[in-house]
């Protein structure tokens, strides 16, 4: 008995079969005697969709009117679901996010939330309904609406379950919890019982989508724990939390994918101080993050710099260092876009020594080259060949887990 926020992601809400299966877990859930909140996401590609839409339009599209098109996406399924649990016998109501009281900041596309005045989802629950929140939109100060950044449904549940003391929160998806890689692609990914927040944050944000990166940081704020588990298969999932039992003592929990990332070099810099600062500096007025960077050690008076941006900010990352080329001693740019981060991910590499090495050699044996390293406490990541991506996330895997 308690409050439950239940999140169903686009492949758990694609069609009428499986709205009404998801009406079946959320009825079974309310049937047992607990409130309910549920989130969900827009059908199936239908988000891609609206992206195709607005690019037949214009190569440009404000982002306000992206936040207007992109919602409407979650419309569609919080509607349907409300349907489908009124007509299964479960009393519902369905709340856009801006009804649900999400209030963003003004980063159109990107948004942050706030906060969330929950006034509404709680008169609704105290009605007996099931309160049916649409996930990745809220309104800024200006009342434009806002998206949360790809995958932000996994965010509104978590910042739900937080506003509301939720006693559990359920990321239901499409396949049966998080695996040590993604189990399209690596066939011997199996699935964790259990992982930390730290170790999750590390794997979203290197490029495992089963958990968007800020919903991870968001239950890990507020001591939110997560269960990943699959809406079509009903088995246990796994459960994402501060500490774990480390029963299993895996020093590696999982291999990540990022082919979002484009290389940029910017040869013979001159070696004097503050040419980081001029060069980084540009790139953030414009918020691109750029994330590993190589500093070649100094040849007469003058330096390479190396780094890495995601892909889809290569182009402007280009722009904005060729309007400031003569700052930087004219020296020529180049971006390589052919490019993957491939990462291991495990806090067991804290306590032993070792694990960049098999890595490293394991990329060896198969004879792929490594062009950049970046590492921190838990993770160590490599850019290498796109093509060669696939390939090195299996070599890795083998390697590491059994
Ligand atoms: P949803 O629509 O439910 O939010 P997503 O497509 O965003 O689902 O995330 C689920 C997908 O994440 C899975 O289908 C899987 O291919 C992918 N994925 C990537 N890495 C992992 C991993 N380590 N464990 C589980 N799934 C992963
Ligand atoms: N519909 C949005 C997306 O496709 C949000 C989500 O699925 O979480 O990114
Ligand atoms: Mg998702």
């Amino acid at each position: 008995m308690g409050l439950i926020v239940q999140k169903f992601g686009g492949t758990s809400v694609a069609n009428r079969d499986r709205i009404f299966n998801v009406a079946r877990i959320v009825a079974d859930t309310r049937n047992a005697g607990n409130d309910v909140v549920v989130v969900v996401s827009a059908q199936g590609d239908t988000t891609d969709d609206l992206i195709a839409k607005a690019a037949e339009i214009t190569h440009d599209p404000s982002k306000r009117e992206m936040d207007m098109l992109l919602a409407t996406g979650e419309q569609i399924s919080v509607s349907l679901l409300a349907m489908a649990l009124d007509s299964v016998g479960v009393p519902a109501i369905s709340l856009t996010g801006w009804q649900a009281g999400f209030q963003t900041d003004r980063t159109y596309t990107n948004a942050r939330i706030k906060r969330i005045d929950s006034e509404r989802i709680e008169s609704e629950l105290a009605r007996n309904r099931v309160v049916v929140v649409a996930g990745f939109q809220g309104l800024n100060r200006m009342e434009d609406i806002t998206t949360l950044g790809r995958g932000g449904s996994d965010t509104s549940a978590v910042a739900i379950a937080a506003a509301l003391h939720a006693d559990r929160c359920q990321i239901y998806t499409d396949v049966e919890g998080v695996y040590t890689a993604d189990p399209r692609y690596i066939k011997k990914a199996r699935k964790l019982p259990e992982i930390t927040f730290d170790e999750m944050l590390e794997l979203a944000t290197l490029g495992a989508q089963v958990l968007n990166n800020r919903s991870v940081e968001l239950a890990k704020k507020y001591g939110v724990e997560l269960e990943v588990l699959s809406s079509l298969n009903p088995m246990p999932g796994t459960i994402v939390k501060e500490v774990t039992s480390e029963m299993e003592g895996m020093l590696i929990k999982g291999v990540a994918k990022d082919t979002n990332v484009a290389v940029i070099s910017i040869m013979e810099v001159p070696d004097v101080p503050g040419m980081s600062f001029k060069v980084f500096g540009a790139l953030a007025r414009k918020k691109i993050n750029v994330d590993i960077i190589l500093q070649s050690t100094g040849r007469g008076d003058n330096k390479d710099l190396i780094f890495t941006v995601p892909k889809n900010d290569a182009e402007i990352a280009v722009a904005v260092l060729k309007e400031n080329q003569v700052r930087f001693g004219g020296g020529e740019i180049y971006v390589d876009k052919d490019v993957a981060k491939v990462s291991v991910v495990g806090a067991g590499m804290q306590s032993h020594s070792g694990v960049a090495s098999r890595m490293f050699e394991a990329l060896y044996e198969n004879n792929i080259n490594i062009r950049m390293i970046s590492t921190s406490e838990i993770k160590i990541s490599v850019i290498i060949k796109l093509d060669e991506a696939d390939r090195a996330m299996a070599a890795i895997h083998d390697e590491f887990i059994q």
